[in-house]
């Protein structure tokens, strides 16, 4: 029997009526194999005079076991959060939030994990219609032979329209709330992401030759300087600058990217040490690494995020630590392009806030699933340094959520459930079979929940999915338009 707290307080509501008397209830939850849900709920006198004195708000979520990812960590077993438009209100246990709240609605969270949103640092959403086109290649092969060709063939900012649609559809199913973008035609990106209702830190490329959108410096500079404008002050979308990395980008075009973004106190998002070449060719050409470049042309800053940071040593951690740089992380992307293995533990010793992105999704992943990269995230330290203690279960959601927050500078906005943040949040059932036992939270998450786990989305206090039922997003007909894409770039391209 499903237990609805709502439902339950209007029946007794009722009952109170008819007898004219105070009924003490009591209902146990049955059919669930979670023991949080092994819940005896007392409610007395639940009726309109006692929600009067009650504060109200939107709605909330309760019986839930709540993971807030707060500064203590700390979690509710049988717990609740209060949420008034786009944010949290309140969050702790039941008994406490419902004596003090009252809601119109109510999610009942019975055997059900409620974690805030993941956070993909990391991707390029459009390139969702380029997966699987060209695998298992070099980096730097499958950039120059296949995807800039590829790019340059196909991307319209139409492409872009519908890629963006299918990677929010994957993307909200697979539980991220936020995610950080480099791509083209950003200001679609940002428009698809919107109305998406997912958040976003959304970077337009600058890169030294014709981009799709773009085909000279002076237009990427004019086109991005419109995009932070129109986007300044949104709730969900943080409109970026995007330079490639610096060995895509001249020094002018790194500076002029970077002073652009500062402008408007926008964040700047780049590829930084992501291959053995970039870090040997800066060697060569700078005398340094590419973090001690960055650092001596002024890109360095507490509003740079960085994604890989691979070819990093501890002089680098340090500047990085120092500048308060993010750093995203991206395993899958890594293994799968045999790129190397970033120092994620050496960096977070060090001091520097690292996320956890997917990039990708073509070439380099292919998919948009953050829980994969948390798993693969921890495995890959313990591998790397023959150490299972090397990076843990809490260390890699913690990446996933609020150190990816802090990584993107939005620690003050989403990461956790707490009073004053968005309410952006997801509930993971508990009930399939490779969610029981349970002995430990954060190593469930990390080793042995899944994507498909995951049931309801709220993003900014909005509810984005409900029982797998996507609500902002036309699933079905993006899905269509994915493959219809397929033929036209194989076609374009010359293959089947
Ligand atoms: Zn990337």
């Amino acid at each position: 029997m499903i237990f609805h707290p709502y439902l339950h307080r209007s029946i007794t509501a009722l009952w109170l009526v008819l007898l004219g008397t105070t009924v003490w209830c009591q209902e146990k939850i049955l059919g669930s194999s979670n023991p949080a849900a092994e819940v005896v709920a007392n409610q007395s006198n639940p009726n309109k005079s006692a929600d009067a004195n009650k504060q109200p708000v939107d709605f909330l979520i309760t019986h839930g076991l709540i993971v807030t990812m707060n500064a203590p960590r700390t979690i509710y077993d049988d717990g609740a959060v209060a949420i008034k438009g786009d944010s949290i209100v309140a969050v702790g246990p039941r008994s406490e939030i419902e004596s003090q709240y009252a809601a119109p609605q109510t999610i009942d969270a019975t055997g059900k994990l409620v974690l805030p949103g993941f956070v993909n640092g990391h991707t390029h959403v459009p390139m969702t219609l380029f997966r699987g086109l060209h695998d298992d290649v070099t980096l730097d092969d499958w950039l120059r032979k296949y995807i800039f060709p590829a790019e340059a063939k196909n991307v319209t900012e139409e492409f872009v329209r519908w890629g963006t649609r299918l990677a929010a559809a994957e993307q909200i199913r697979a539980g991220v709330t936020t995610f950080a973008d480099m791509y083209y035609f950003e200001d679609a990106v940002a428009e698809e992401t919107k109305a998406a209702g997912m958040r976003g830190v959304l970077g337009e490329t600058f890169i030294d030759f014709p981009a799709p959108d773009n085909k000279t410096e002076a237009a990427m500079l004019a086109y991005t300087e419109n995009f932070l404008k129109r986007w300044q002050g949104d709730l969900l979308i943080h409109a970026a600058a995007a330079p490639h990395s610096i060995y895509t980008c001249s020094r002018k075009t790194l500076e002029d990217a970077s002073g652009l973004a500062r402008k408007y106190h926008a964040p700047i998002l780049i590829h930084v040490a992501e291959m053995k070449k970039e870090r040997d060719d800066s060697e060569k050409q700078n005398g340094m690494s590419p973090v001690q470049y960055l650092e001596k042309v002024g890109v360095l800053g507490p509003d740079v995020v960085a994604a890989h940071c691979i070819f990093v040593d501890a002089a680098d951690s340090k500047t990085l630590a120092e500048r308060r740089v993010g750093c995203v992380h991206n395993p899958s992307s890594n293994m799968m392009l045999a790129s190397g293995v970033s120092p994620v533990r050496e960096m977070r010793e060090a001091g520097v806030a690292v996320g956890l992105g997917t990039d990708g999704p073509a070439g380099s992943n292919n998919d948009l699933d953050l829980m994969e990269e948390m798993d693969l995230a921890a495995k890959l330290a313990k591998i790397t340094h023959i150490d299972p203690l090397a990076l843990n279960a809490k260390a890699v959601v913690e990446m996933a959520t609020i150190d990816g927050a802090r990584a993107l500078h939005l620690d003050k906005e989403i990461g956790s459930l707490e009073p004053g943040k968005k309410a952006d949040l997801i509930l993971i059932t508990l009930d399939h079979p490779n969610a029981v036992p349970m002995y430990d939270v954060y190593a469930q998450l990390a080793y042995a929940l899944k994507a498909s786990d995951v049931e309801t989305v709220v993003i900014g206090g909005r509810v984005v999915m409900r029982d797998r039922k996507l609500l902002t997003v036309n699933e079905a007909e993006a899905i269509a338009k994915a493959r219809e894409y397929k033929k036209k770039i194989a076609a374009s391209l010359g293959i089947q």
